[in-house]
């Protein structure tokens, strides 16, 4: 639990705004006007469910209409009140603009556990929220877009784009009005990994500069590193799978809710998965030792600590404990303030949440464009690319033969070369140009301005300077 000196989650977020609006020095009305969340609608409504009506609360908040639509997911947790809402939102003007995504910031939560709802439960309850904000133009493709986040996936998504087109029967944009769908519901391709491969992305940004690894103590690459992982979800799994399988990285921990599972030689992500899938949790997970206080697993010893569950699991009760040199938030807010002021003063480096978490809302933006130009990325230009290329390597192979030069091309190069991108390829190369360009910002602020200590302090800079030039420029 969180000591009561702790300030709350939306303080949280407003202390890391202040340092950054210190540096910038603002004048007092803009930076009042940036901080503050600019509406947040609380809705309660009723669901006959098991032989009776059951009344759940739900909200959407808006953060910032710098920019339009605003844009941020919807979560289904117990935890979910204002003020969390409300921090998450804040959360979401700030990583918009760091990643250059042309979105104010929004959130919105039920205040439900999902697991004890049945599927077809779960989904008279979201239609009927999805009704009380669509009405509202709370989720509406110009103004209002929302997408998944804790306890909600392609499927809600797809009954919101569903509710939505039935009240707007003639809105020719009607699937734009949510993102994270489904492939079949107007989805994008590589949207459900985005997060986890955005988290795979900024590390591997990262560690392009020997510099910035050499602060946190570290050398090399991300291959051999050991890695800890909190929370086994959909991005803490995509994190971890990339990270293990494609740059070599060891998965020394991974925890969830019933506890921590430990393996020197390094865990298996996809047995992991199935096994949590199998069993409802990582206990008796083969070869791992296994611990059943999972919040213990954070102070462990390792290279990389990737909080990927909730918010304020580092706080100022362990702060001190975290023992990682390195620390890459996946999660939106999961060190406190407070913690973070100690761990700056331990030497620790963060890859802050704004930046590092980016993925989803930057393929959310992808997905949005595509539905808006009601076509798929690539099904123009890639069979053109394609021939493009063909004509090359023809030409190649002719002049070889021609001049008895005896040069083959490897198989390999002239597979790899001759695919035209699809859509999967066309979302990777804009998520990963997206990211190391802003690590790229966040870095020359890192590095170049005078006071500024730390990633979050630069990544904060860098956002509020956008949203103070855009509210500039049109007036408030
Ligand atoms: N819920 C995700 C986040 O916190 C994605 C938001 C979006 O795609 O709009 O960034």
């Amino acid at each position: 639990m969180t000591a009561q000196r702790e300030p709350g989650f939306r303080q949280s977020v407003d202390l890391m705004f202040n340092r950054a609006a210190a540096l910038l020095k603002l004048s007092p009305g803009l930076e009042e006007k940036i901080r503050v969340c600019n509406s947040t609608y609380t809705v309660r409504f009723g669901v006959r469910l098991r032989g009776r009506i059951e009344t759940f609360t739900g909200y959407r908040s808006v953060h910032s209409e710098h920019l339009e639509p605003v844009k941020g997911g919807i979560r289904y947790a117990l935890s979910v009140d204002q003020d969390e809402v409300e921090a998450l939102a804040a959360l979401m003007t700030y990583k918009c603009a760091l990643v250059e995504v042309p979105y104010g910031g929004a959130k919105g939560g039920l205040c439900l556990d999902p697991r004890q709802w049945e599927e077809h439960e779960l989904e008279q309850i979201t239609r009927r929220f999805a009704f009380e904000l669509i009405k509202r133009d709370l989720i509406n493709p110009a103004q209002n877009v929302p997408a998944p986040d804790m306890g909600t996936s392609e499927r809600e998504m797809a009954w919101i784009a569903d509710q939505y087109a039935r009240i707007h029967t003639t809105d020719i944009n009607a699937r734009a009005c949510v993102t994270g769908k489904p492939l079949n519901s107007g989805g994008i391709q590589g949207r459900v990994e985005a997060t986890g491969r955005g988290v795979q992305f900024a590390l591997r940004e990262f560690f392009r500069h020997p510099d910035d690894v050499a602060r946190a103590g570290l050398g090399g690459g991300i291959e051999g590193k050991r890695i800890i992982i909190q929370g086994l979800g959909n991005v803490g799994y995509h994190a971890a799978k990339f990270l293990s399988e494609e740059d070599g990285a060891r998965i020394v921990g991974i925890s969830e809710r019933d506890g921590a599972i430990a393996s020197e030689a390094g865990l298996n992500v996809e047995e992991v998965k199935a096994h949590l899938a199998r069993k409802g949790g990582v206990k008796d997970f083969p070869g791992a030792t296994f611990r059943p206080d999972s919040a213990r697993l954070l102070e462990e010893d390792c290279d990389i600590l990737i909080p990927a569950a909730m918010e304020g699991v580092i706080n100022l009760d362990n702060a001190a404990r975290i023992r990682a040199p390195l620390i890459l938030e996946a999660a939106n807010g999961p060190i406190t303030a407070g913690a973070d002021e100690v761990l700056r003063q331990m030497g620790k480096v963060i890859i802050p949440d704004l930046y590092a978490n980016a993925g989803g809302v930057t393929v959310s933006y992808f997905e949005w464009v595509k539905n808006l130009s009601h076509i798929r990325f690539g099904r123009i230009q890639r069979r053109q690319e394609e021939a493009q290329h063909e004509l090359l390597v023809r030409e190649l192979e002719r002049l070889s033969a021609d001049k008895g030069l005896g040069w083959t091309l490897a198989p390999d190069f002239k597979e790899r070369y001759l695919r035209g991108a699809g859509e999967l390829e066309l979302v990777r190369s804009g998520l990963d140009d997206t990211m190391r360009g802003a690590y790229q910002s966040m870095r020359e602020v890192w590095h170049g301005r005078e006071g500024v200590t730390d990633l979050r302090l630069a990544a904060y800079i860098v956002s509020v300077q956008r949203v103070a030039a855009s509210y500039r420029a049109k007036g408030l």
